[in-house]
C-alpha cells in the first residue's frame, strides 16, 4: 500500500511553520548558522534593574532555553521527515525497514519508527 506523501508533506510543512513561529517567540536564529536557534537574550536594562529583576530575567532566559531545545528537536524531526519524503523513504521504520502503520503516521507525521519500535 503506497502512502499518500502529498498529504503528509502538507501536514509536515504546516507543522514546520507552526514550530518556526514558536521558535521565533522564544528564540532567534543563530547569525552564524541559520539552522541553529538560540534563546533570546533578555532585554533587561542593567542600570535600573534591581537584584530581583535580574534573577527573574535569568529564570526566564533559562525557561526559554529549555523550551527552545524541545522545539528544536521537534523542528529537526519534521525536517528529517520532509527530507525522507524527497528521498522516497518516508513511512519506513528506521529500525527495521518495514512500513510504519498509517494510524501512527496520522497521529504523528514525523514518526521515524513503527509502533513496535517507538520509544
Ligand atoms: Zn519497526
Amino acid at each position: 500500500m503506497a502512502i499518500d506523501t502529498t498529504k503528509f508533506k502538507k501536514l509536515l510543512e504546516k507543522e514546520l511553520k507552526t514550530l518556526e513561529e514558536e521558535l521565533e517567540s522564544v528564540g532567534q536564529r543563530s547569525p552564524s548558522n541559520p539552522n541553529d536557534w538560540e534563546a533570546k537574550p533578555n532585554k533587561l536594562n542593567a542600570d535600573s534593574a534591581d537584584n530581583m529583576e535580574v534573577a527573574e530575567s535569568i529564570d526566564e532566559f533559562e525557561d526559554n532555553a529549555g523550551i527552545l531545545r524541545q522545539l528544536e528537536i521537534q523542528y529537526n524531526e519534521v525536517k528529517h521527515a520532509l527530507a525522507k519524503i524527497d528521498l522516497g523513504t518516508y513511512g519506513i521504520c528506521e529500525n527495521n525497514g518495514h512500513e510504519i502503520e498509517l494510524a501512527r503516521l496520522e497521529a504523528s507525521p514525523s514518526a521515524k519508527n513503527c509502533i513496535k519500535h517507538m520509544k
